[in-house]
């Protein structure tokens, strides 16, 4: 009698251009059981947002697999374990997980499978090409973009594979998939105060044929994405991040959508490419994910007192007086997601206009966005700070109102989202405060800070850094 295989799917929620899963329907001759662990020192950590998402995805993959999906809680190897012995599986198959927490857990979890006469095989990855492989042309690990996307565009990149066909998805006793939501978001730092308990962002859709329709209609405004993409007013990006962090889709079938494409296709294959160095980075410095990459920089004078609490608190919510970077964190409050370029700003005017801790500001994203990522969170936050990769100098400091002038000329991004300036025109509501003097709105907060004076003051704590950094080296 045939035994099945156990396909154990973690950021790799959805059932086409699924090599790993193909193999594990392959070695179980068809029969498969499809297994998601509430892994609880994971989910702990995870804001109500992206539980709620990784829910929905969750429910869209069972669908899709007729009802079959079997969640379990508890220790991964635990629970492997005895999945094993209900269903009399010879070996567990996943795919490569290449965090720092998902490596260290996939060790444990093999030597312990190991102990049982159980194989624990990793396959395929969530990019296009995995971590570790791309090198600059002296062999060493890439730590600038330029080098790393030369490599890449060397490597191959797959086509995407076919969906397995005639699969007997096997059926046990399965957990209830709101035990997700229900494990997450207990260990908020202290500063958060009462915005943990924030209602969560009313996240997008979710899973396989959601992000499918979501990439059709997408792949014909890749020729102007590279003019569209910087105005966060015009749905002109893929927003596909989202199926992306929890692998509703894979960068193989993104990137075979486009093929053909002339126009603005480099530009997106690129922006693929910063989410896979990310990554790489990530996997050959872990420790990056919670330390300055770039050691001089650790050195950076930041506030920790009550005064600096109560600007995170009105930064978290969208109540500095900066009309394009209240924008952004309202949208990021009530949508779980942000533009791009109002990340940046946003990122930008924590560390270097507030002087908080650029981990404040990048716990606060992981905590709100549904596409909370590590490794692109991590140093997109590490990037714009002049901590990490690619050296963006601490010294250019993005002027929030002049961003705002340039990318949302019209205002329409800002009147949109942030209420009180719904009926003041640009250039008004694109000023601190939403404009001067008789025709400020109001309602909408006063400026936090001095924008010119605390860029001053971020110029004065770098050169500190630098000093201090030349006397310890
Ligand atoms: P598109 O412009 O359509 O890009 C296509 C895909 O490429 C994205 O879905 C994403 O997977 C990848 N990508 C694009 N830009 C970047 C980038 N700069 N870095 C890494 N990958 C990129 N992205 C996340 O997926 N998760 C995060 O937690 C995250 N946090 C960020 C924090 C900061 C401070 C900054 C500056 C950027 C962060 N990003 C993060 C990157 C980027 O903002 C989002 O990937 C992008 O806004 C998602 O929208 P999109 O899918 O429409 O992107």
């Amino acid at each position: 009698m045939r035994t099945p295989s156990i396909f154990w799917f973690r950021r790799d929620l959805r059932v086409g251009d699924h090599p790993a899963l193909l193999e594990a329907c392959r070695r179980g001759e068809g029969r498969v059981v499809a297994l998601f662990i509430l892994d609880d020192s994971l989910l702990a950590a995870t804001g109500l947002t992206r539980a709620l998402y990784l829910r929905d995805t969750l429910q869209a993959l069972h669908d899709e697999i007729g009802g079959a999906l079997l969640v379990r809680r508890g220790d991964p190897a635990r629970v492997l374990v005895e999945v094993a012995r209900e269903c009399g599986a010879g070996e567990v198959i996943a795919t490569n997980d290449y965090s720092p927490r998902g490596r260290a857990r996939d060790e444990r979890v093999a030597a312990a499978l190991d102990d049982v006469d159980l194989t624990l095989s990793l396959l395929d990855s969530p990019y296009l090409v995995r971590p570790g492989v791309v090198r600059t042309q002296s062999g060493t690990p890439c730590r600038v973009f330029r080098a790393f996307t030369r490599g890449w565009n060397d490597e191959h990149h797959p086509a995407p594979f076919d969906a397995p066909v005639g699969v007997t998805w096997e059926r046990l006793d399965t957990l209830e998939l709101d035990e997700v939501v229900a494990s997450a978001q207990r260990r908020a730092p202290e500063y958060f105060g009462d915005l943990a308990t924030l209602a969560p962002a009313a996240v997008g859709p979710a899973g396989e044929r959601a992000a499918i329709a979501r990439l059709d209609d997408f792949v014909p405004k890749v020729d102007d994405y590279a003019e569209t993409r910087n105005l966060p007013s015009v749905d002109g990006s893929s927003r596909l991040s989202a199926f992306l962090r929890f692998g509703a889709l894979h960068p193989r079938t993104i990137l075979a959508a486009t093929s053909g494409l002339e126009r603005g296709r480099a530009t997106f294959a690129s922006e693929l490419c910063w989410r896979e160095f990310y990554a790489d980075v990530l996997y050959h410095h872990p420790d990056s994910a919670w330390r300055a990459l770039q050691p001089a920089m650790a050195a950076l004078r930041v506030d920790t007192d009550e005064r600096a609490v109560e600007r995170f608190r009105a930064w978290a919510l969208g109540e500095t007086g900066y009309p394009f970077v209240d924008a952004g964190m309202r949208q990021l409050l009530s949508e779980g997601w942000m533009h791009n370029r109002v990340r940046m700003v946003a990122a930008s005017f924590l560390v270097k206009h507030l002087h908080l801790d650029w981990r404040w500001g990048a716990k606060w994203f992981l905590w709100r966005l549904s596409d909370g990522d590590l490794a692109s969170n991590q140093h997109g936050w590490q990037w714009t700070a002049g901590t990490g990769t690619d050296a963006a100098p601490f010294h250019r400091v993005f002027n929030p109102t002049l961003q705002g002038e340039r990318f949302d000329p019209d205002g329409t991004y800002v009147r949109h989202y942030v209420d009180e300036l719904r009926d003041v025109a640009a250039p008004g509501c694109l000023q601190p405060g939403g404009g001067a003097g008789l025709w400020r709105p109001a309602g909408y907060a006063e400026p936090l800070i001095d924008a010119d004076a605390e860029r001053r003051e971020a110029l004065v704590r770098f050169a500190e850094a630098r000093e201090r950094a030349k006397v310890l080296e």
